[in-house]
């Protein structure tokens, strides 16, 4: 205990009263500070403390009562005693002021030394006990206190050992100073290996610095700092866990020490990795149609991030399953693995993996690959071995489900990093398998949808008349032919019943079959009205689940065709037929031995078979001649040629067998110039329209034949007063086989190819042909052939008409 020396204070503002006091008190030992005026002792009483005061009463500006009652109106001095020292004041109301000014004793002059040393000493030692007993007060204080902390510090030891989360403190370097007991039981480690470095030997090394440099230089008025690091369990495996450091500060502000804790926020952790991987994940499969090359960087993203292992396996349009990507961090081990499922390859019969999930559908998990599964695989010893080589430790495959099917499978492993995958690892392999499985879909939707635009586009470009029904008998697709052979337009068809879009519908519809998809379709030929005039479709149609498909092709020109066909074959052998016939009825009268036939009858007869071998061998000369032009082999021999005397020598040979009512005149001028042909083939082109003109004049009359020159050519006119041919028809009959009256109803036969011959010819050399005709007044066909001079480039000379007349 720490207790002052006790003082007497002593005032008087006589020296020797002073001197007085002190010898008398001088044998109590106390120190005695004596002062000679109020204000004095006032100053000595700021500065010290005093165990009693001696007060003299008559004292100049300030007296003994004045100065009592000062010290007592302060708190500091209030409890000093205070005992007054006289000569004078004796009287009762002096004595009264004194004590109502706050002394405790009263003593005058002379005073008995002795009595008065006993009088202060009392008071001393009063002040003294007081002292003590203060003194004691606070030790005793200051001991509780410091049971007080003690006690405080175990609760708050109690606190943080009973606390879930893992708390210690390091000084201001980062040595540990305290482990809780949560840390103990998490890390394993027991209170030997408690060291100042325990906390930096569990966590894991890749976060450890971070952490460290942190600690070591933090911002100059941090207030707490915080950081994520996987910690290690018991077990060896490592939890991330979030790091908060709290700094302790003395008054300076200087850290004194810091206060760590660290939660576990594993699952938080796992979940957002898990999220950012399947974002990324998703990323990569949306931004490619490629889904091979988009999954084999899904795997690579697995690897590390949720697995050591990633690998992917699709299911081909031939039902086989192709592993399209093997990922690990370590390319040696890939080839480890490739190698070994080389020597091993996996076969349908699988009872794990990818090919046993694409079977059954459903995800496989094995959270600890033990011994007992490896055998289940393993085909043989060797194989065994390589498998435990591998280091699985825990395994999962998911399917890669399609709308309809199953696509593939991804399987993750986990080797090295000895994670052991649970149910909440399957969840996020199962949504990248729904992501991947989409991915799949859409990038064979898209090459699909590709493949029916290009589908579209044949449809659109073809010659064939495409449309589309569905089940409601609606036309969902009308193609570019379609639209030009029936002249609806795309437009107008699509969306609307067939009834009442394709021309006749509930007609042609009943008369087409519709196969089955797989199955040959029958086309039928149906006729189709479309504005008016008859269309020959030759229409097909095959069913699909959603409707039906017809298509169709335009047969108008081929039905003619063909019908000219039919019609030339009657007409041909019809025109043989004839002369043949008259030949052979001739044939026959003149073989007969029973009856004489007159000299003139014979004569007859042999004309007939002399008249008719020559039309027979005109009709097969026309032929040969078509097909000649036809096929490009008939030469013309061009040379300067005569007109005057080519139609001269025509006329005359028509003349011979000239009908009796018919007359045939010639209209030219005397001279004309030679023109450039082949002279055989231009009698040939007047015999044709010479004999026509009779042919088709049955009541006769006049037929002119007129020539007449121009600067080009020299023009010549058949002109007749027969039947006439309609406007309509004026241009056909040029064409080959054609006639205007196929069935010989007016009785005149032929064979068609006459004018057409004629029109060859003439093309020939460069001339031109064409007839004007008013139906029932006759024709009037015209020839030009081109002159000698016009074709070689000089004046030709004139022939005289009568030259050869
Ligand atoms: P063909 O006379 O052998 O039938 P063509 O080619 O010479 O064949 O003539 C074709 C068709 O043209 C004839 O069938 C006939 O109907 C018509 N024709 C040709 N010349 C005349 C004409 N002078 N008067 C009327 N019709 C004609």
């Amino acid at each position: 205990m720490n207790v002052t020396p006790p003082q007497l204070l002593l005032v008087d503002d006589r020296e020797d009263n002073l001197l007085a006091l002190e010898a008398v008190l001088e044998p109590l030992g106390h120190r005695l500070v004596s002062v000679t005026s109020g204000a004095a002792a006032l100053k000595e009483l700021l500065a010290n403390d005093f165990a009693c005061i001696l007060l003299d009463v008559q004292m100049p500006e300030l007296d003994g009562f004045e100065l009592a009652e000062l010290i007592k109106q302060r708190e500091r001095s209030k409890h000093i005693p205070i005992i007054f020292v006289t000569a004078l004041s004796k009287e009762e109301k002096h004595v009264y002021r004194g004590y109502a000014a706050g002394a405790v004793d009263y003593i005058f002059k002379p005073f008995e030394p002795d009595v008065l040393r006993s009088k202060v000493s009392v008071f001393v030692e009063l002040w003294e006990k007081t002292e003590q007993l203060q003194a004691q007060a606070e030790e005793l204080h200051e001991e509780e206190l410091a049971q007080l902390e003690q006690s405080s510090a175990e609760r708050y030891r109690q606190l943080a050992d009973a606390m879930p989360q893992i708390v210690w403190t390091t000084d201001p370097l980062g040595n540990g100073t305290y482990y809780n007991r949560r840390f103990l039981e998490y890390t394993g480690l027991g209170p030997s290996d408690l060291d100042s470095a325990a906390w930096k030997k569990i966590v894991h090394l890749d976060d450890l610095p971070a952490a460290l440099a942190k600690l070591e230089a933090p911002p100059e008025d941090v207030q707490i700092l915080e950081e994520e690091a996987r910690i290690r369990a018991a077990d060896g495996s490592y939890r991330w866990h979030l790091g908060r450091a709290v700094p302790m500060r003395d008054e300076a502000g200087r850290i004194e020490f810091w206060i760590g804790t660290a939660t576990d926020i594993h699952d938080r952790r796992l979940i957002e990795d898990q999220r950012t991987f399947i974002v990324a994940a998703s990323d990569a499969l949306s931004r490619s149609l490629d889904y091979r090359e988009t999954l084999r960087q899904v795997a690579q993203l697995a690897v590390g991030e949720v697995a050591d292992w990633c690998a992917v396996h699709v299911v081909e349009q031939d039902d086989t399953v192709t592993e399209i990507a093997m990922a690990h961090t370590d390319p040696t081990k890939i080839a480890f693995a490739r190698e070994l499922e080389e020597r091993y390859p996996p076969g349908p019969e699988q009872p794990m993996g990818a090919a046993a999930v694409i079977r059954s559908g459903e995800s496989e998990l094995v959270p600890e690959i033990s011994d007992d599964v490896l055998e289940r695989i393993a085909v043989d010893g060797l194989h065994l071995d390589l498998l435990r080589q591998l280091g699985l430790c825990s395994f999962m495959c998911v399917p890669l489900k399609g709308r309809n099917r199953i696509l593939g499978a991804i399987t993750f492993s986990s080797s090295e990093s000895g994670r052991r995958f649970d149910a909440d690892d399957l969840l996020v392999g199962e949504e990248l398998a729904r992501r991947a499985a989409t991915a799949i879909e859409n990038a064979r939707l898209y090459r699909e949808t590709e493949e029916r635009a290009q589908a579209v586009r044949v449809l659109a470009t073809i010659g064939d008349g495409v449309f589309l029904l569905d089940r409601s008998g609606r036309i969902r697709l009308w193609n570019n032919a379609a639209e030009r052979i029936t002249g609806v337009s795309e437009q107008e068809a699509l969306g609307r019943p067939a009834a009442e879009t394709v021309p006749n519908w509930a007609r042609v519809a009943p008369r087409v079959p519709v196969a089955h998809a797989g199955e040959p379709a029958r086309a039928e030929s149906v006729p189709l009205e479309v504005d008016g005039r008859e269309l020959w479709i030759s229409m097909s149609a095959v069913g699909y689940e959603d409707g039906t498909v017809y298509a169709f092709r335009d047969l108008t020109e081929e039905r003619a065709l063909e019908t000219m066909r039919q019609d030339i074959v009657s007409t041909v052998s019809h025109e043989l037929r004839t002369p043949l016939a008259a030949i052979y009825g001739a044939a026959l009268t003149l073989r007969r031995g029973d009856i004489d036939l007159e000299q003139d009858l014979r004569d007859k007869l042999l004309e007939i078979v002399a008249e008719e071998s020559a039309r027979l061998s005109e009709i097969v000369n026309d032929l040969l001649l078509a097909s000649q032009l036809d096929t490009g082999t008939l030469r013309a021999n061009i040379q300067e040629c005569d007109p005057l005397e080519i139609a001269q020598l025509e006329l005359d040979a028509a003349r011979v067998h000239l009908p009796e009512n018919v007359e045939l005149v010639l209209e030219a001028p005397e001279e004309l110039p030679p023109v450039a042909a082949d002279a055989g083939q231009l009698r040939q082109v007047l015999s044709n329209l010479i004999e026509n003109a009779v042919k088709y004049s049955p009541k006769g009359g006049t037929i002119t034949v007129a020539l007449r020159p121009s600067h080009h050519h020299v023009r010549f006119a058949v002109a007749d007063r027969g039947l006439g041919i309609p406007s309509s028809e004026q241009r056909k009959i040029f064409e080959k086989f054609y006639r205007l009256d196929p069935d010989m109803t007016r009785g005149v036969g032929g064979t068609g190819l006459g004018l057409y011959i004629c029109r060859e010819l003439v093309r020939r050399v460069d001339g031109r042909i064409w007839v004007e005709s008013e139906d029932g007044k006759g024709s009037t066909f015209f020839v030009e052939i081109p002159l000698e001079s016009a074709v070689n480039g000089h004046s030709g000379r004139r022939r005289k008409a009568a030259a050869t007349a």
